[in-house]
């Protein structure tokens, strides 16, 4: 219920702002049409329906010089003037983004076909209708897709096909951030490899670089009307270092690089994103490290958390910055696709919030609203038939105690935030 209230008072808003910029035009008109200015240009009409009304009703004697204006054009609809400054003008996107994607052997060896090539399009068939949902969907790919040409691997130094890549972007993924624990597994030779192949496919990433200029440029990605830009960090590179003056490779987390980033950031984009590889594995709590990290990003002005890398996950949380700015932290998505075992670590997910920007007078206004997330399981046997399957509609044999589980992951993501919304599965 309080979420409920929380969302209709974000909502009701714009249109409270609509009603005062009514008023205030109306106010407008009456001066006006004292001028005779309705009159003379009842043809090409400013001002909307509504204030007609208004002024139809205001008593005085002004009606029967300047007759109402659907009188005047009775079958042409009154154009709202867009460049009037006292105009709100709002606009909704959904941002999503789903865990961690880990292509161990089994997976990559199933997606195999007769030709050579790799198809993972199956993993996502029972999801693909929510990941197409959101006007913008962000993945962490934790495996460096190098491709094939350099030899596959799996744990502990992974390279993944280039064909996963071709999958996520044909099941709804739109950017893929690429800091994390295993960027380095297969040294630079992986990582070019990948990041020829994420440009070949035209999909903005974050977090690895081809070079000084490549990690300079802040990805930005446009959704009606509203800017984003994506910047990804990893706490480490499970013990590789970093090949000397190569920092560009991986995006270290480093309090003093973020804030300098964040503010370009800003300057770019109406919304900052920010994917974190941070946390404990197998930890289905956030840690004060975490905590303190997500409240200096809030500091910064971040709008939005992604945080993965514990490979559970963590309930989200709102996150109040300086001057009351307010950051929506997903802790932890956990694994969207993997083989790792274990109930916990089969269970991963995907988060929506929604952005709302709205311009008015000349200033721009963003809320993040609306949280949700839909929890998946990733379903497999013996090795084979790997497949994520929304929780909400996984069957016993599929997942022992399905009902069960779904209900206690839901409880558990609503730890910090009672209100997070159900995503239904499409
Ligand atoms: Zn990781």
């Amino acid at each position: 219920m309080k979420g409920e209230v929380f969302y209709i008072r974000k909502y009701w808003m714009p249109y409270i702002a609509l009603l005062l910029a009514a008023v205030i035009l109306a106010g407008c008109s009456q001066l006006r049409s004292q001028s005779g200015y309705v009159g003379s240009t009842s043809g090409s009409v400013e001002i909307p329906v509504k204030l007609d009304s208004a002024e139809g009703e205001r008593p005085g004697g002004e009606e029967e010089a300047q007759p109402p204006i659907d009188q005047a054009s009775p079958d042409s609809e009154p154009e709202i003037d867009q460049s009037d400054a006292s105009e709100p003008v709002v606009s909704t996107v959904t941002l999503g983004a789903i865990g961690d994607v880990l292509i161990h052997r089994p997976i990559y060896r199933e997606a195999e076909q007769p030709d050579g090539t790799y198809d993972f399009s199956p993993i996502f068939q029972e999801v693909v209708g929510t990941m197409r949902k959101p006007e913008l969907l962000i993945a962490n790919e934790e495996t460096m897709i190098g491709g094939k040409e350099i030899g596959l691997s799996t744990y502990p130094r992974f390279n993944s096909p280039h064909e996963v890549g071709d999958a996520l972007q044909e099941a709804g993924v739109d950017f893929v951030t690429l800091a994390n624990n295993h960027t380095l597994d297969r040294g630079e030779k992986a990582i070019q490899s990948a990041l020829k192949y994420w440009d070949k496919l035209r999909l903005p990433y974050a977090g690895a670089y081809k070079n000084q200029e490549d990690q300079a440029e802040i990805r930005t990605v446009s959704r009606n009307g509203i800017s984003f830009a994506v910047l990804a960090y990893t706490y480490g590179t499970n013990g590789i270092p970093v090949p000397a003056g190569k920092d560009y490779l991986v995006n270290l987390i480093d309090a003093d690089a973020i804030s300098a980033d964040v503010e370009r950031a800003k300057e770019l984009a109406d919304v900052v994103v920010v994917a974190m590889h941070w946390g404990k594995e197998y930890e289905d709590r956030p840690n004060a490290e975490q905590q303190t990290l997500a409240k200096q990003l809030a500091d910064m002005g971040v709008d939005v958390i992604i945080g993965n890398h514990p490979h559970v996950l963590q309930p989200p949380a709102w996150v109040e910055g300086q001057d009351g700015h307010r950051t929506f932290v997903f802790y932890s998505l956990g694994n969207f696709i993997s083989s790792q075992e274990g109930t916990k670590k089969r269970i991963g997910g995907i988060g929506f919030v929604d952005v709302v920007k709205t311009t008015a007078g000349g200033r721009t206004a963003i809320e993040i609203v609306n949280p949700a997330f839909m929890p998946t399981y990733t379903y497999y046997k013996n090795w084979k038939d790997y497949r994520i399957v929304p929780m909400e509609l996984a069957t016993a044999d599929e997942l022992n105690q399905a009902k069960q589980q779904f209900k206690s992951t839901m409880s558990h993501m609503r730890s910090d935030v009672p209100d997070l919304s159900l995503i239904h599965a499409e």
